[in-house]
């Protein structure tokens, strides 16, 4: 995510997310989607299944169709002005949300729905309900979109058709938000997308994502217009990438940050603390790195790399620590071979290509090798030079600035 360009503070979310058990095992439910097999240019069929039975009125989504669009105040670009919610409309809609140019082949289907699914069960006089549909998908290819134009039997409201398996089936029109989302959502579904939810023990929903479609009609929408979150934009990512890709988690991150799923974005500050050798043989020199989070949340796949002397071009050693939690001070024991320190100097550098957005002056600690090895603290280095045959260390205490040329 960080390397997506997502915002710090959402990367720590979802790495804080993936330490739960049942929270991670929901979101390797997504992860594991990828690849998704889906390249940009992609076609779906969209079954539009209008009733020819007597007395039914129905809402059909041919070109032209489905009635105006709703204008939406926290959505002014989902319709700007009235326009038909057709197909058309939803298709517009799905290439937003996926970031692909998806392309709807629609075919309109008239069919009798009771002689397909049964005549309907009347239900405490105010509704009816259709019975099994499995059969009817079937047929379809996988990824169908199956819209049940119907709208009412008898004069009476017909139960929800909603669904999402192998194929997407809604009985709401795309001219409203709750429509549009819906879509989406059960689209999500037929390329195995879970739901990023689960009831805690008071039955309350617990949320794992920020704004992305498996959430739609479960938790409410944030401005930006109805995107994937993170995780389902990684499971889905099309062969060929992404259109418009390039300012996507910016964008995100900062409509996140700016919305009802997030109060405040905290930062992290991963840093080095202190250090001493701990362990000298004639073969290799062990470092207890003092580390910590300074930072208000956990920071993640934190770098660690040493080097020798202080040019940072190749490290001797570079490894990654899982996390940081907030305030957790820790001990972290660093070998180097004495081979491959040829300098007199071995310096350790949290984050060192800086991917996270962080204080940066806290990161380094730097040992010289002098009858020993001795920390030279962060705040005591006032200059180094690299001289080439030597490294000349200037070093502060007190105000002095004794200088200190290291050994080859
Ligand atoms: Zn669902």
């Amino acid at each position: 995510m960080r390397t997506t360009g997502y915002t710090e503070c959402l990367t720590s979310q979802y790495i804080e997310w993936g330490l739960d058990a049942k929270q991670k095992s929901i979101m390797k439910g997504f992860l594991e989607e990828r690849p998704s097999g889906i390249s940009h240019s992609y076609s779906v069929n969209f079954y539009d299944v209008v009733p020819d039975d007597e007395g039914t009125t129905y809402l059909s989504l041919g070109g032209g169709e489905g009635g105006d669009c709703q204008y939406n105040s926290n959505w002014p670009d989902f319709c700007p002005e009235p326009m038909p919610a057709d197909y058309l409309f939803l298709e517009n809609h799905f290439r937003r949300t996926f970031g692909m140019d998806i392309n709807f082949d629609y075919y309109r289907l008239d069919i009798s729905y009771a002689d397909t699914f049964g005549a309907p069960t009347l239900i405490d006089n105010s509704y009816y309900r259709f019975g099994s549909r499995s059969d009817f998908i079937q047929g379809f290819p996988e990824h169908t979109i199956i819209h049940y134009a119907l709208q009412t039997w008898s004069g009476l409201p017909v139960s929800d058709m909603t669904g999402g398996g192998r194929v997407c089936e809604v009985s709401y029109e795309p001219f409203n938000s709750l429509g549009a989302v819906t879509y989406s959502h059960e689209w999500g579904h037929t390329w195995g997308l879970p739901h990023p939810f689960y009831p805690d023990e008071n039955n309350q929903r617990i949320l794992i994502q920020f704004d992305g479609i498996m959430s739609n009609t479960y938790f409410g929408s944030t401005a930006l217009l109805d995107p994937l979150d993170p995780m389902e934009r990684y499971a889905l990512e099309p062969s060929d990438g992404y259109l418009h890709a390039e300012s996507f988690a910016s964008d995100y991150s900062n409509g996140i940050i700016d919305s009802w799923q997030m109060d405040i974005c905290v930062l992290v500050d991963p840093a080095i603390v202190g250090g001493e050798a701990v362990a000298e043989t004639s073969d290799e020199v062990t470092v207890a790195l003092e580390l910590s989070n300074q930072g208000g949340i956990l920071a993640g796949y934190v770098d660690l790399a040493a080097y020798d002397g202080i040019s940072m071009d190749a490290p001797i050693e570079e490894r990654t620590l899982w996390t940081l939690a907030s305030g957790e001070q820790t001990m972290h024991a660093f070998t180097v071979a004495n081979s491959s320190i040829t300098s007199g100097a071995l310096l350790f550098v949290i984050d060192p290509q800086d991917e996270i957005a962080e204080n940066e002056d806290n990161n380094k600690i730097l040992l010289v090798e002098d009858e020993g090895w001795h920390v030279l603290g962060n705040a005591e280095i006032a200059f180094l030079f690299d001289r080439g045959e030597y490294i000349q260390v200037y070093y502060d205490i007190e105000g002095e600035y004794p200088a200190l040329k290291l050994r080859h």
